[in-house]
């Protein structure tokens, strides 16, 4: 079984109730959070989980919402990991991910330096190990195995989609793609796909280009329903939703996708959480 926790679901613009976009697989007694969107942290202690218990942070991409808290996954992780010779986390994301831990570790250098200097115990700054990688295997360990595809934001580039396999069970997530053909192969036959959606037909209606600007480069409800549908995906997840999803609007989503995919279709507010079971 494959447990999806839909951490955050926001957009990039601010929302009371929606963090950014994070979301938390747990697979074979290992905690993987795909991108570190705005209040990650926080939504994780809503299900008790600390920065100290990830066995690897994954990005799909470095557009800022996705790593908008990054320094405090890295910081705090640090200071609350007491064994006296930390592992280190892997980060596993696209090329340019280790310019982007190696400049946040920089920003935060002050900090460091003021808690090294006062506890005896730390000695060192946070330990990272980071990986960049645009396809293949990334991750083989204690029955999980997870591999990269590239998917296409562009201009954003280059951005990866997930595939996360155990216990014969197995979840793909697009982050920020318009359809394509090698996220359809990522995707294909996979018990769940988590993809980020913007609903085109409200965005394309707004006064400002910057903000239409946005539909060129995301899936809407109905193209990741399309994709899941094409790749024969079981149950589709829906996040990251542009404009917020209304409370009560929730059908008006799932029916837009309903209109292309006769599978289980799984959305809701954060934390919502979806149990991936191997079809029988
Ligand atoms: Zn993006
Ligand atoms: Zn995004």
């Amino acid at each position: 079984m494959i447990d999806i926790t839909l951490l955050g679901t926001g957009s990039p613009i601010p929302d009371p109730d929606r963090a950014g976009p994070s979301t938390l697989v747990r697979a074979g007694g290992q905690a993987f959070l795909v991108d570190c969107g705005r209040g990650v942290l926080q939504r994780m202690a809503a299900i008790g989980l600390g920065a100290n218990a990830l066995s690897a942070l994954l990005l799909t991409h470095l557009h800022s919402d996705h790593i908008a808290d990054l320094g405090d996954v890295l910081i705090t992780r640090w200071v609350t990991t007491f064994a006296p010779e930390p592992v280190p986390l892997p980060i596993i994301g696209p090329p340019g991910t280790a310019d982007v831990v190696e400049a946040t570790l920089k920003a935060f250098g002050h900090d460091i330096g003021y808690r090294i200097a006062h506890h005896a115990d730390l000695t060192a700054g946070p330990a990272v190990d980071v990986h960049e990688y645009t396809e293949g295997a990334v991750w083989d360990r204690d029955g999980v195995s997870i591999r990269v595809t590239p998917t296409d934001h562009r201009p954003v580039t280059p951005t990866i989609g997930f595939r996360i396999e155990s216990g014969g069970a197995s979840v793909v997530l697009a982050g920020d793609t318009v359809p394509c053909e090698s996220l359809d192969q990522l995707a294909s036959a996979a018990d769940a796909l988590v993809h980020t959606v913007i609903r085109k037909d409200i965005v394309a209606q707004l006064p400002q280009q910057r903000i239409r600007d946005i539909c060129d480069y995301h899936s809407s409800v109905e193209q990741a329903a399309d994709t899941a549908q094409r790749a024969g995906v079981a149950t589709l997840v829906l996040t990251h939703y542009v404009p917020g999803m209304v409370s009560g609007q929730e059908d008006q989503w799932r029916t837009l996708a309903a209109g292309a995919f006769d599978g289980r279709i799984e959305l809701g507010d954060d934390l919502h959480r979806v149990e991936i079971h191997p079809r029988t």
